[in-house]
């Protein structure tokens, strides 16, 4: 069978994601694995989403959706102090990565990403015609000097993810207002802040008031990771409302669903859910960060909810004997795993098995 497909698509790889417990508890055998590879909260939703989602309010799931989420959008307006019509909502925040390619990527249009990221931005991008032009991370930070170093009269977005998946350092409000500073027209940064509320840095950059002045800027935030709603799929972009008009004019209309959206207007109203939230990350990522010292494991300072580490054995091999013992992480490249910050429970088990499994391997091949 001949497949017309682009080119560009077929040299494309397609994204991974963690494996699923069940997977694993399927291929082992086993009853009680644990999952710290796609960056959840381990705690769940609050209890007012899913409440919300129990009482039965939805007899009206044969009709459609509001399309636009005008009820949650109008929510999300009020905590970011803007208008409703700078909000608009995503089948996750990474449909409207790609809603950002579709709209303002002419064929051959340069979008800067940084190396190692999130590697939706190089498959949207791809997908929509558009040329990625990777810039290498500095000491697993984006390198905003180095992105403006980059820019010729073809960039036309620019995707900064902050902090960054996979290594979870961050760039300053002072970098990214140097940065925004130095732009020509005509060019959109995408500011990923699909963890921002997990980051306690003093330094994290205000992008409600970046947004506010006017800035050529698309922050996208989610209700997948702190909000513990992956499964409902609701992100949200916020920008200049000319942006997001445009933006609707591709989307399509009823990209998310009714479920989805109440659920999220309830969450938002859970201060102290999200609050437990990150305080429970706090605490477990000051447990690893300990452990790992004392295993002498180097990893980068994190301002969200995993630990990029370097195991110095082969980190596909580390990863695949965790699998053994249960405990599901991501493997990224070469030496390096990343691993979600879970409940105490979930974190002490990580140590364990990551300590049992570098002692087994040191025995193999004593140097
Ligand atoms: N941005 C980053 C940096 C992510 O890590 C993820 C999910 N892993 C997303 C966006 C997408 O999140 P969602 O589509 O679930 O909102």
């Amino acid at each position: 069978m001949t497949i017309p497909v682009r080119k560009t698509i077929r040299g494309l790889s397609p994204y991974i994601p963690g494996k699923p417990v069940e997977e694993l508890e399927r291929e082992l055998g086993i009853k009680n694995a644990i999952k710290l590879a796609s960056n959840e909260n381990p705690l769940g939703p609050s209890k007012k989403a899913i409440s919300i989602l129990a009482k039965g309010f939805f007899k009206n799931l044969h009709r459609y959706p509001e399309g636009s989420g005008r009820l949650l959008r109008e929510a999300l307006a009020h905590k970011h102090k803007i208008a409703p019509d700078q909000v608009i909502l995503g089948n996750g925040s990474d449909e409207i990565m790609d809603l950002a390619a579709k709209t303002f990527l002419e064929p051959g249009d340069e979008v800067l990403i940084g190396d190692l990221t999130f590697s939706i931005y190089q498959i949207s991008v791809t997908a929509h015609h558009g040329v990625g032009v990777v810039v290498p991370l500095k000491e697993g930070r984006y390198d905003l000097d180095g992105m403006a170093r980059r820019l010729t009269p073809k960039t036309r977005l620019i995707f900064v993810c902050n902090p960054n998946n996979p290594t979870g350092t961050m760039v300053t409000q002072r970098e990214i207002v140097r940065f925004l500073d130095r732009l020509p027209a005509g060019v959109i940064v995408i500011l990923d802040e699909a963890y921002a509320e997990y980051a306690t840095s003093p330094d994290f950059p205000d992008s409600d008031g970046l947004v506010k002045q006017g800035r050529p800027l698309i922050v996208l935030r989610t209700f997948s990771k702190v909000y513990g709603l992956a499964g409902l799929r609701i992100g949200y972009g916020i920008s200049q409302q000319e942006i997001v008009e445009y933006l609707n004019r591709v989307r399509l209309p009823f990209n998310t669903n009714s479920l989805g959206q109440a659920a999220a207007i309830a969450a938002l109203r859970d201060e102290a859910h999200l609050t437990k939230s990150v305080r429970l990350n706090e605490t477990g990522k000051v447990f690893l960060m300990n452990a790992l010292d004392e295993l002498e494991i180097r990893y980068f300072p994190t301002q969200a909810n995993f630990i990029y580490l370097e195991v110095r054995l082969n980190g596909r091999s580390v990863y695949e004997s965790l699998l053994r013992e249960g405990v599901i992480v991501r493997h990224i490249k070469e030496n390096w795993l990343r691993v979600s910050i879970g409940r105490p429970a979930e974190n002490r088990r990580f140590v364990r098995a990551l300590k049992k499994v570098l002692n087994e391997s040191r025995e193999r091949s004593p140097s």
